[in-house]
């Protein structure tokens, strides 16, 4: 893998860091552990892993994409990058991402642009394009995301992976830097369900230095999985979210979309429709309740605790300081969220925005309730189209919106789904996603259903 990174990534740009002599070292001390008769610490130990830059690293460099931790080396592992270590998992290394996991593309990385492999002239989802391109171009087996509004699914969507968004809780945020904190979930990241099931495994579980964590057993992921190999779907109720179909979505995605449905119905499954009304206002909530967290959680960024100081030669004052550094270190869709979001939170509109959106998060967790009273789990596409060229909507941030409209409902609600490679679109050759949702805490349902579509 190693060498597959050192021919291609000239080209592709998904790592920010290579970490070679670490995952040698990683990967020879299972050898050795095999060798001297003793169990892998894990189903998965010496197979390799590209992680997202979002994840701190005691060996190296955690950027999140942005210049304000440019360089910064974190003093402790994240619960994730511990996990991993324990598991055998050997890290290849750091991979690109939109910064501080903002964006659909990558392109809003401070560093470099990461190309999809399937086309080098389109964006390979974001905002963790790097580990899915790492993964469809062969550079890592397994790779870590992290999902605050489908930066897991959306990317696998585009580079025919396997991307999952656990449920809010199962995988701990510790050491995870914060993009919206109620909204942020790590996600393994594989080219088949199976082997991300595996991974699913090693991360998810109770952590008690995240008081979010969820306390509670973790479903078994890699059974569901393995019992999906068999293709039956027999008793299982699948509904088709009404909403999110039709105007708006590419020919060939929806051709995709259909022959997906169907593939379930011959493998058994019952195949009704089910409307979720409020999803239609799911991208307003979360435009409003991502970037109030913003907001709050990028003012640790202040010039004094972490990375990136400019002006610092006694000239200025500490807040002309902090200004400076803000002004240089944060590119500008980070200060557009910080804007908006301290806006929204301002004295006088709180109530009018933010206040607004968390009632209609509600009701979005509400349709999910009463779908899954009649239903086992909900499908949709997990992008309205293939992945778009490079550039093409790096002016529109609406336009860059709206590619998550089909993975924004979940983050909000707090339950679980993932996206599964469905074949290749009609009208340009490039994939299409299947998004498979379940509700909180029936992550196993997606990897039964994920495995028996695969
Ligand atoms: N694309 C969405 C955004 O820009 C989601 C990002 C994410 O999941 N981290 O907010």
């Amino acid at each position: 893998h190693l060498d597959q990174i050192e021919r291609t990534d000239g080209d592709l740009g998904a790592f920010l860091h290579v970490t070679s002599t670490q995952a040698i070292a990683a990967a020879q001390a299972v050898d050795a552990a095999i060798a001297a008769g003793e169990k892998p610490a894990s189903s998965l130990a010496g197979v390799p892993l590209a992680l997202k830059d979002v994840f701190t690293t005691t060996d190296a460099p955690t950027t999140c994409g942005s210049k304000m931790l440019e360089g910064w080396v974190p003093p402790y592992d994240a619960t994730v990058t511990r996990r991993l270590r324990e598991a055998g998992i050997p890290i290849l290394g750091k991979t690109n991402m939109d910064e501080f996991a903002m964006g659909s593309s990558t392109e809003n990385s401070a560093y470099q642009l990461t190309r999809n492999p399937w086309d080098t002239d389109r964006i390979p989802g974001g905002s963790g394009g790097g580990s899915a391109a790492a993964l469809a171009s062969f550079q890592a087996p397994l790779a870590i995301g992290t999902d605050t509004g489908g930066s897991v699914r959306q990317p696998a969507a585009v580079t025919a992976t396997v991307g999952v968004k656990p449920t809010y809780g199962a995988v701990s945020r510790y050491g995870l830097v914060a993009c919206a904190s109620s909204l942020d979930q790590g996600g393994p990241c594989a080219r088949t369900v199976l082997d991300a099931a595996l991974l699913h495994e090693v991360i998810a579980g109770h952590d008690p230095r995240d008081s979010t964590s969820l306390n509670a057993p973790v479903p078994d992921v890699v059974a569901a999985a393995r019992r999906g190999v068999d293709q039956d779907l027999a008793g299982v109720r699948v509904g088709i979210v009404t909403e999110l179909q039709g105007d708006g979505y590419q020919p060939g995605v929806l051709a995709s979309f259909t022959a997906a449905v169907e593939v379930l119905r011959e493998r058994g499954a019952e195949i009704v429709e089910v409307s979720c009304p409020h999803f239609e206002y799911a991208l307003g909530a979360y435009y409003l309740i991502l970037p109030s967290e913003v907001s709050s959680n990028l003012a640790r960024f202040d010039a004094m605790r972490y990375g990136l100081r400019v002006g610092d030669d006694g000239s200025h004052s500490a807040d002309e300081v902090m200004a400076m550094t803000r002004a240089q270190g944060f590119g500008p869709e980070v200060k557009r969220r910080i804007m908006i979001g301290t806006y929204a939170l301002s004295s006088g509109y709180y109530e009018k925005y933010y206040g607004q959106a968390l009632k209609v998060r509600t009701l979005i967790a509400q349709d999910f309730t009463t779908a899954f009273e009649s239903v086992d789990v909900l499908v949709s596409p997990t992008t309205p189209t293939t992945a778009f060229e490079i550039g093409e909507k790096a002016d529109d941030p609406l336009a860059m919106y709206l590619f998550d409209l089909c993975t924004l409902p979940v983050n909000l609600a707090g339950n679980c789904a993932m996206s599964v490679p469905s074949g290749l679109s009609v009208d340009d050759g490039l994939p299409v996603g299947l998004q498979i949702m379940a509700p909180a805490q029936a992550d196993d349902r997606l990897y039964r259903v994920g495995a028996a579509y695969e």
